[in-house]
This record gives structure tokens, sequence and C-alpha cells, in this order.
């Protein structure tokens, strides 16, 4: 059995372990050999050929920084690439298929982005040698048999060329200044700018400094520049964080007809409706984030996210997670009326050259409100008439509520994690132990993840007083797990404190989780915005799915929704009864 050692170098503290607790527990060390050592870095080190994965130290280290693990029988190989010594090891690598989309699916932290990094040649694997560096021939030699073989053959001949399109598109701004044109101009080795700028909308902005555009136009950017390039395999990491359902769509259908007889691409994706929508496979990838993570054989998508959501797959005889995630059928049922929250009355605001509508409108106590709409129409404007933070020019509002917010974009300053959530403590049970924040708490916000920043800013939301929660895209950078999860957290708080919750999001599966009612947001953004609602969900969703021009069924297995291929016969069907969303 192949067995590694992994050490949380950020968790070890062996000053306050008392002193060196592991490497003096070890019974291997006991017998004289040295199994685990102190290292050069003042860190617990652990050989992995002496270590007999006892579990004494693992279990013993006051800070969960060890995880000695015995990977799963089928696994062979040396690890495709380790980081170093007791580091994250990646065992396999998805596959690229000509004429296919093909998706990866999986938790933060599992190795995704190493995955597509090592096959758009932007990491070169060590093959589990430490500090050196594979050369094509051994990567060849690895794979000798599988799929992976023809596809570094291909690219050892130069006949497969790679374009990728990286996660962080936060960090465009400190790479390139200028125009978006300008930088668009310059990898347009296919002489399609203008074409792609229009699929993409982004003609209004190609004059605008790249400095200054928004989350979503640096997405739609970074994605135009990785398409530009003349390349035969094209890999997105993370295509539609910061996009909003509208344009998470559009850029679905872009990419996915990129895919032809020469032209393969490879998506890493954590909103599975668009996923779904987008991908014709899916590898899951799975191990144990931080220590190992294996990719799965390719399987057709909606078999893949089912298997996902069920934690087990079958083929391989591995449960990679202990329980399944259940959606539930929510029947069109009519729910009990609870206490006025706050009400509205025909509001009106103009912001500049924007103008806010809402007729009359009311929300009730207890209830998570979802929250939809494209960016730019108005939604966090509202939000601040209802909380009294910005007067409306007409209309009435009755009610006083005080509001607790957490902004759509996160800044992360060099504050201590615990500073910032020294209210949260007294809620350790509720928000602290499930969100997962205790392992944090000594870092700077400056140190911490896209996906760890979102944690801490939805605790720090949730530990204050207030009647009404907003929060603004509390999905990004969260994987499934972790959305779904905060799902369940937020709906405990509000139950129990029974207070309401606005959660504005373009995840369609995390809003169909998450809400009892739902806002709808439309008009044309940067312009005009009208709120409708809230209505039931099946009113709500049918509303929105009808100007997105989309339809939504229930997958009889997992009961997630899943959204209809267009001019399908259920599209067809459901568009024909106007009943959007599922039947
Ligand atoms: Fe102490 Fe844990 Fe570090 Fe070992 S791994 S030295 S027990 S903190
Ligand atoms: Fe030593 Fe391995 Fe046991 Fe840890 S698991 S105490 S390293 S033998």
């Amino acid at each position: 059995m192949t067995r590694i050692a992994v050490v949380e170098k950020e968790k070890c503290n062996p000053k306050k372990c008392g002193d060196w607790l592991c490497v003096r527990l070890c019974p291997v060390n006991r017998t004289g050999e040295e199994c685990i050592v102190k290292g050069n870095d003042q860190k617990a080190k652990i050989d992995e050929k002496l270590c007999t994965g006892c579990g004494i130290c693992p279990q013993r280290c006051p800070f969960g920084a060890i995880h000695i693990i015995n990977l799963p029988e089928q696994l062979t190989q040396e690890p495709i690439h380790r980081f170093g010594e007791n580091s994250f090891a990646l065992y396999s690598l998805p596959t690229p298929m000509f004429g296919k989309v093909v998706g990866i699916l999986g938790r933060n932290g599992i190795g995704k982005s190493t995955a597509v990094e090592i096959l758009s040649g932007l990491l070169k694997p060590n093959l589990g040698n430490i500090g050196q560096k594979a050369d094509i021939d051994n990567l060849i030699e690895y794979f000798k048999g599988s799929e992976a073989q023809k596809f570094f053959e291909n690219i050892r001949d130069e006949k497969i060329v790679v374009s990728f399109k990286p996660q962080k598109v936060d960090a465009i701004p400190d790479q390139y200044q200028g125009k978006v044109k300008d930088l668009l101009e310059r990898v347009d080795e296919k002489n399609e700018l203008d074409k792609v700028a229009v699929k993409l909308d982004l003609t209004k902005i190609l004059d605008n400094d790249i400095g200054n555009i928004s989350g979503g136009e640096l997405q739609r950017v970074a994605i135009a520049a990785a398409v530009l390039k003349k390349a035969n395999l094209y890999v997105f990491d993370e295509p539609t964080s910061y996009l909003d359902i509208k344009q998470r769509i559009k850029v679905s259908k872009f990419i996915k007809e990129l895919a032809d007889d020469d032209t393969a691409v490879l998506v890493v994706e954590h909103d599975l409706i668009i996923l779904d929508y987008m991908t014709d496979l899916v590898h899951i990838m799975y191990g144990k984030q931080a220590v190992y993570g294996i990719v799965s054989k390719p399987m057709t998508t909606k078999a893949g996210i089912n298997i996902y959501l069920e934690g087990y797959l079958k083929e391989e005889n591995i449960r990679f997670r202990d329980s399944k995630i259940k959606f539930i059928e929510k029947a069109p049922t009519k729910q009990a009326k609870q206490n006025s929250l706050v009400k509205w009355d025909d509001i009106y605001k103009r912001l500049g050259k924007f103008e806010l509508t809402a007729k009359s409108g009311e929300l009730e106590n207890k209830k998570v409100i979802g929250v939809v709409g494209e960016n730019a129409i108005g939604k966090t404007s509202f939000v601040k008439i209802l909380a009294g933070a910005l007067e409306s020019d007409k209309g009435n509002i009755l009610g006083d509520i005080k509001v607790s917010y957490k902004p759509q974009y996160l800044e992360s300053t060099d504050q201590l994690v615990a500073v910032v959530l020294r209210d949260a403590m007294k809620h350790k049970a509720q928000l602290i132990t499930p969100l997962d924040i205790e392992p944090l708490m000594q870092k700077k916000l400056s140190e911490l993840s896209g996906g760890e920043l979102q944690r801490v800013a939805i605790c720090a939301c949730l530990a204050k007083d207030a009647d009404l929660y907003l929060l603004d895209e509390p999905s990004a950078y969260l994987d499934v797990e972790q959305r779904l999860n905060v799902s369940k957290v937020l709906g405990n708080v509000i139950s129990k404190r029974e207070k309401s919750a606005l959660v504005v999001d373009h995840d369609l599966l995390f809003i169909d989780y998450i809400s009892e009612q739902l806002l709808v947001f439309d008009g044309v953004p940067a312009e005009k915005g009208v709120v409708n609602g809230p209505f039931s969900m099946q009113k709500g969703m049918n509303m929105f799915l009808k100007d997105l021009g989309i339809t939504f069924r229930r997958d009889p297995e997992s009961k997630r929704p899943r959204a209809n291929k267009p001019e399908s016969v259920m599209d067809r069907k459901q568009k024909s009864e106007n009943k959007l969303y599922y039947t």
C-alpha cells in the first residue's frame, strides 16, 4: 500500500504543541530511527519510508497539521507532481479530447489548477522527485499506455498548442496597463478581435483602461485574450467568476462553440448548472484538501455531476465523501405567512443616469430570499434604501430595520482574522465551527485565499446583530460543498434568530438550494432597474428564466436543477406551457 505523509506547514507550531510533541511520541523514533524529525524550517519532517502509519501523530497533533494517508490500492505510480517534501501530491491528469468540452469538478485545494497548469505547460511537474523537472520524454514514459501518453507525444511533436485563461483575473491589471483594446490587439493572432469583442460584449469597453474595468469585464477580457491566440487546446480555469447569469450563459455558449474536430477545450468550473450546460464530459477530482488529489476517468457530464453529489465512484469503488449532497424537490406549496419585516410602496430613485423603481412589496421575517438579476441593475442600492442608508426620491418604506451587509468585493487588509471576527466568537457553534474558520484565526486577511476570505466575510456579516442580512455573491470562490454548507449555516441562523436574509447570487443552483422566495430585478444595466416580487420560487424563476430564454427541469436522480438543451423536446414543451422552472 502506498502511504504519504503531509505536514501542513502553516499549522505546525512546535513551540505551542508541547515542544515537538509528534517527535517525542512517534513509536518509530523511540526505536532509535529518525521517522519524524525537526526540519530545517523548524517544522515537523516525516520520513514516509520509515512511517508505519500507526496514526498516533495525526491524532495527537493539537493543530491537525499532520496527515498520514493510505492511498487507494489502484494508485501504484509516484505522483505526477509534489510541491515539496511532506507536501501536496497530485496523482494523474485530466484528458483533453478533440471535439469535446471536458470539465473538471472538485473541491478547492484538491489540485485542479495545478493539473490544468501542467497540461498548459505553465508548471513543469517533477514526478515526485522534489527539486527536479520532468522533461517531455519522462512524461511520455510516465503515462505509457494511457490517453495522456498521446497528449504529451502531441505536445512534443508540436501538434498541440495550448492557450490558457488563468483563475485569478484580478491580477491582470498588475501585469498589464493601458487600454483593453491594446492588450487584446497584442494577442490577436487570429485577427478576430472585432468578432470576439461582439460575442463577449466587450465593444463598449475596448477604449477603457484595464485598471478601471469591473471584475466581470476583466473576466471576459481574459477569456477573449485566451481565445484570440491560435491554439487547438483552450483551457479555462473558472471562467464564470464575477459574471452575472446572463453573461454566464453567453460565455458558456461561446466556449462550447470552440470545440471542434481539431480543437479541445478543458474547463474548471464550480457553478454546476453552467458546468452541466457547457461540458460534454467531466473528470471528478477527489482526495483530501491540501494533502492529495486524484483525477477520475472521464464520464458523461450528467452521470459525473450525479456521482459527484453522491460522493461515490462506483467503478473505482471509492467513497470520496461521507454523505450525499441532496436536493429537495420543492413542490409549489403555499408557505406560511410570517410577520412583516419591511414593506415598500412605489419607490423611485435616480442615481446619476441610473433609475431604480420598485412597486409595492414586502419582506417577511424568517425567510431567505434569493435575489437575481444582472450586474449594475440596482440590487445593492435597493437594499440600502430599505435599510435607510440611502433615501429614495419617492415612495414609502414601512419598518425600521438594521441591515448587516457582506459586499461583493472583499477587502483584504493586514488585519488578523481573530480581530475581524471578535464578535463572532460568541457564535462558535453556529458560525465559526461549521464555516471552518478556526484554522484561519491567526492569519492576516491578506494571507487568505479567495474562498477563505469569503468564509470570513460571511461569518463577520452573520455575527452582527441585524434584522436583515444582505449577502452579495457569497458563492464566489467557494467550491460546491462550501456553497451548500453556507446555505445550511444561513438557514440555521435565520430560523434560530428569527431574522431574514437577502442573497444576491448568480449561481442558480445555489439560489435554488437556499431560497424560499425570489426578488427579480430586470431593466437595462447602468440605465434602469425594476424590482419585482418577492415571489414564490416558481413564479420568480419563471419570470427570470423567460428573460434568459432558458428552461429548467429537475434531474430525476439527484433532483438538482438542470438547464434544458435549447430547442430540445423538454425545452419546447416547458416553454409552450409557460413552466420554465421544472415541472
Ligand atoms: Fe507539534 Fe503538530 Fe508540529 Fe508535530 S506537527 S511539531 S505535534 S505542531
Ligand atoms: Fe510515526 Fe508514522 Fe506513527 Fe506518525 S503515523 S507516529 S510518523 S509511525
